[in-house]
Formats: C-alpha cells, sequence, structure tokens
C-alpha cells in the first residue's frame, strides 16, 4: 500500500539475523513446524515433524485508513462512531457509579497483551499489548462513515439506540448530528418486514442491479477522496438478513452472480451487493450478520481479485462463552451431552430476529460451534454422535439492547455422574459487539500489508488467501478458504492470531512450555 503514516515508535524489536528492518518494511524469514501424519492400513499412524520456509514482509507504513459500516445508524454502528470520538477526545463523563473514561475494553487488538518472552536476567515474563506486536492502525484514527436505509443523524440514531449514558452522549452529540448516513439499498424481502417503519433513505431500486453495485462502488472512491484516505475497510453491521436461496446458475460462480445482479435476479442480497461492490473496488469487505452474504461466486470473485472477505458474524455474547466453555469440558475430558442456549432481548436487531426467516439465519450461525470440538474427541463421541444443542431466541422490548444469554451445559462424568452448568449472561449487546468491529477492521487492514513468499524463492510476495480467516476470533461462525477446517475453540483462534503476529517479525510460536522454569 501508498501509507503515509509515520513509521511506529516500534516497542520492542527483534534482534536476529533472519529478521530485517528498514524504513518501509519488517521482513521475516521464518520455519513453519508442523506435525504430518499418516494413516497406515493396520489402523496405525505416523507422525512426522515437517517444515516449510516462508519470509514474511509487513509494510510498516500505517495508511490513513477509514471504515464504511453499512448500518451506519444502528446500534453498532452509533456505538463505534461515539466510543471513537470519546477516545479520540479523552472524554470522561458522570454516571450514577461515578466518573467514566473512555476506553477499549473488550477489544482483543487494544486492550489484551501477548507474551513477548521472559525476562533476560529475571526470568520474568514480559507482556506487550497485542497492538503493538506488528504495525497497527489505532482506532482513533480511523475516519467512520457509511450508508443506512433509515436517514437519521448519528446523534438521533445514538438516542434511538439506547445503549450509552446520557452524560456521553451529550459530549458527542453535536460532532454526530452532523453525521448522515449515506442512502443504502433495500430489497424489503431480505429483512423482516417491522423494519419497514425506519426506511427513509434508499438508492431506488428493490432488487439486485449493476447500478447499485456501481453507486457503492462510487459511493466508497468518494468517502476515500474526501477524507484523503489510503485506504477504506467496509462491514456489514445492518439487520441480519434470510438466507438468499442458492440457485444454480445465479450465485453458484463468480460470472453468474454478476449476470445475475444485471438480470435483477431475486436471490442476491443487499449484503452481497456490498460485497460485490468492496470485492471490485479491492477494499476488504467484512460480513458482521450470519446470513449467506458470501455465496460461491461471491467467494470466487473476490479471490479472482484478490480482495479479502471476512465473515460470518460477531462473535460477542453467548457463543464467545460457548466456545470457550465446550473447549474447556471437552479438552477436559468432560462429555458434554447437551446445551440449551436461550436469548432474550430487546434492541433492534431482536426485533428483527422475531421473523422466523432472519431468526433461521441466526439459528444456523450459532448452530455449528461445537463441531469441531466434538470431532476432535474420538474418546468421548463416537463417529457423528454429537451433543443435543438448541438455540431460542426471544423478542423482548423492555430489556434493551441488555440481551439476556441463558445457557445450561449438561455433561456426563466420571461413572455416570452429571455436571450441570447453567449461565445467566447479561450482555451489554452492542458494547461488546463495537470493540470487535474495530478489531476486523484493524486486523483486515494489516493483512493487506503483509506478503508472504516461500523463502529463498526471490518471487514477488503475495497476499494471504482472500478469505481472512485469520478473524476467526472475533466471528461466530468463521468463514474459511474452501476445503480448510473450521476452527472454532477460541483459545485456538487466539493462538492462531498471536502467532501469526510473531512470525511476522521472525518469533517462534509461544508454546507455554516454560521449560527453563522445569529443567535446571
Ligand atoms: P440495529 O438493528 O440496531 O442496526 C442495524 C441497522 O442496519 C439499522 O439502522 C437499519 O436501519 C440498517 N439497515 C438494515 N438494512 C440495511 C441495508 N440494506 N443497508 C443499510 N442499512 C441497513 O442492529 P445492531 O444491534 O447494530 O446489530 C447489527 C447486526 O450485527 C445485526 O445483524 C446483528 O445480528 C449483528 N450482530 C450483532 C451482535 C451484537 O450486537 N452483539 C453480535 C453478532 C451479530
Amino acid at each position: 500500500g501508498s501509507g503515509s503514516g509515520a513509521v511506529n515508535n516500534d516497542l520492542f524489536t527483534v534482534s536476529s539475523p533472519n529478521v530485517t528492518y528498514t524504513d518501509n518494511d519488517i521482513t521475516s524469514k521464518y520455519t513453519y513446524r508442523t506435525t504430518a501424519v499418516t494413516k497406515n492400513a493396520n489402523g496405525k499412524l505416523t507422525a512426522a515433524n515437517k517444515e516449510m520456509a516462508y519470509e514474511f514482509k509487513t509494510d510498516r507504513r500505517i495508511p490513513k485508513t477509514g471504515v464504511m459500516l453499512v448500518g451506519w445508524g444502528g446500534n453498532n454502528g452509533t456505538t463505534i462512531t461515539a466510543g471513537i470520538l470519546a477516545n479520540k477526545r479523552n472524554l470522561e463523563w458522570e454516571t450514577r457509579e461515578g466518573k467514566r473514561a473512555a476506553n477499549y475494553y473488550g477489544s482483543v487488538i487494544m486492550g489484551s497483551t501477548i507474551k513477548l518472552g521472559n525476562d533476560a536476567a529475571t526470568g520474568e515474563e514480559i507482556h506487550v499489548p497485542m497492538h503493538d506486536m506488528l504495525p497497527m492502525v489505532h482506532p482513533n484514527d480511523l475516519v467512520v462513515g457509511g450508508w443506512d436505509i433509515s436517514g437519521m443523524n448519528l446523534a438521533d440514531a445514538m438516542d434511538r439506540s439506547q445503549v450509552l449514558e446520557p452524560g456521553l452522549k451529550t459530549l458527542v452529540r453535536k460532532e454526530l448530528a452532523a453525521l448522515k448516513p449515506l442512502p443504502s439499498i433495500y430489497y424489503p424481502d431480505f429483512i423482516a418486514a417491522n423494519q419497514e417503519a425506519r426506511v427513509d433513505n434508499v438508492i431506488p431500486g428493490t432488487t439486485a442491479s449493476t447500478a447499485h453495485v456501481e453507486q457503492i462502488r462510487k459511493d466508497i472512491r468518494d468517502f476515500k477522496q474526501a477524507n484523503g484516505l489510503n485506504t477504506v475497510i467496509v462491514q456489514w453491521t445492518a439487520n441480519t438478513e434470510r438466507y438468499a436461496d442458492m440457485v444454480a446458475g445465479v450465485n453458484d460462480t463468480a460470472d453468474n452472480l454478476l449476470a445475475a445482479i444485471e438480470a435483477g435476479h431475486t436471490e442476491v442480497a443487499p449484503s452481497t451487493i456490498f460485497a460485490v461492490a468492496s470485492i471490485l473496488e479491492g477494499v476488504p469487505f467484512i460480513n458482521g450478520s450470519p446470513q449467506n452474504t458470501f455465496v460461491p461466486g461471491a467467494i470466487e470473485l473476490a479471490q479472482r481479485h484478490s480482495a479479502f472477505i471476512g465473515g460470518d458474524d460477531f462473535k460477542s455474547g453467548q457463543t464467545k462463552m460457548k466456545s470457550a466453555l465446550v473447549d474447556f469440558l471437552i479438552s477436559s475430558g468432560i462429555k458434554l451431552t447437551s446445551i440449551a442456549s436461550y436469548n432474550h432481548l430487546g434492541n433492534n436487531d431482536g426485533m428483527n430476529l422475531n421473523s422466523q426467516k432472519q431468526f433461521r439465519s441466526k439459528e444456523i450461525s450459532k448452530s455449528n460451534v461445537v463441531d469441531d470440538m466434538v470431532a476432535a474427541n474420538s474418546v468421548l463421541y463416537k463417529e457423528g454422535e454429537h451433543p443435543d444443542h438448541c438455540v431460542v431466541i426471544k423478542y423482548m422490548p423492555a430489556v434493551g439492547d441488555n440481551k439476556r444469554a441463558l445457557d445450561e451445559y449438561y455433561g456426563e462424568i466420571f461413572l455416570g455422574g452429571h455436571q450441570t452448568i447453567s449461565i445467566f449472561n447479561v450482555c451489554e449487546d452492542s458494547l461488546l459487539a463495537s470493540p470487535l468491529i474495530i478489531d476486523l477492521v484493524i486486523v483486515a487492514e494489516m493483512m493487506t500489508r503483509i506478503g508472504w513468499r516461500l523463502a529463498g524463492s526471490e518471487g514477488e510476495f503475495k497476499g494471504f488467501h482472500s478469505v481472512l480467516s485469520i478473524l476467526s476470533f472475533m466471528l461466530k461462525a468463521p468463514l474459511v478458504p474452501q476445503g480448510t477446517p473450521v476452527v472454532n475453540a477460541l483459545a485456538k483462534q487466539r493462538s492462531c492470531m498471536n502467532n501469526i503476529f510473531r512470525a511476522c517479525v521472525g518469533l517462534e510460536p509461544e508454546n507455554d512450555m516454560t521449560l527453563e522454569h522445569k529443567l535446571f
């Protein structure tokens, strides 16, 4: 990329013959070590070490970055916009519990640390903020914009959302009042009928069209130009759509999808139009809702244009707990036999999910989240065996954005005993989701600046696969390159991110063996 920002004032540098720093780049020679297993005819396995030598190159120049949210006037959109402003201006405000100050809690990039190593003198663990592992955009520097089918200015939309404290709202009101979402595309059949009342800001036309794609592309270019940006990330945080039907010849290949858009086919969703427009503009597109935006044709198109896509569905509350808890239970050798998950929520997302077809999208994305952990344990589960898993969502206006997630985990323990874990999780939904949206932007942008090649190849550095599965930690139903395994286990997703970041600066993966504290 054509970065404009100053070179980061690095918190650490790596001292190694395999790592070079220039003003523009960090280059690392990195040996990736895995284990290759062969299944033998007699049912036995042979494991062998395997090595691949790669070079990674990270552009250190941090670009001026914009994020365009589809659904900007919603709960997440207004919360992110106010939250970034609050941080940028170091705001403090009164609440009934006293003064509160802006922060980025709940953002894995801004709020968490990563172990760099052990102090050479004392052996003490040294941790650095995740944000300092590699040159990343700071969220305070993001320019936020976007589209909404409701034309309400962001200040009024913030009130409508009922998420933020009055003290904070007063401090950001004036700036938010000046922000108004761009008109969006609205195909009524894709979201719940109960959303119609807020629709007053649309581009004409109620089925897919090339004109819609071109308008969205133009909006992205205009936003870039108007704000002097080097790069833009587009993210869907609009209502959950129904699934698009998979129709042969319509959404199955890139060419068919483009032709279906041209022909105005009714099984092309607005979110897919945004994805296609972003791909054609070469800007990363992330889907924060559960629907099948990334039909095979959209994925093929992304690969054709080497554009990044990521999805699906932010992982903020119930599922995040689930992907940690189930990992813990099954890896403890406890045979989880059922998960019963109830939610009730009272925000606009809840109202939209009150409609069966939209609920179905959410049900699907919430359903598969334990599959990999179950499949990994052949001691507890026979081939095809699976815990019962049921997900219920109800609309309860009174609780607003404070979603209630009630889960019961029931499992078999030693000698026929049982363990029952019951969880009551009050998720302040948009306050949990907004920092994830920021993480997705930061990591997706950074991935556009990281290239790789086989060591010694002297060829061009190329990008990671179009489907950015490194974003899985933040997503409920991670999209992965076709034919590759989906990882839902939260700890694995985290360690994937940590260790890829480490590899880019030529550091070995964190293995947690701490032999130096055991062998002396
Ligand atoms: P919201 O209903 O408050 O906001 C959605 C916004 O999208 C609304 O302002 C609506 O007018 C707008 N919209 C609908 N269709 C549009 C279109 N075609 N183009 C442009 N704008 C459109 O919802 P929210 O609470 O902000 O959540 C947004 C999405 O994120 C939902 O789909 C939700 O399921 C998903 N999600 C949220 C969380 C969370 O908040 N914890 C977690 C996972 C997923």
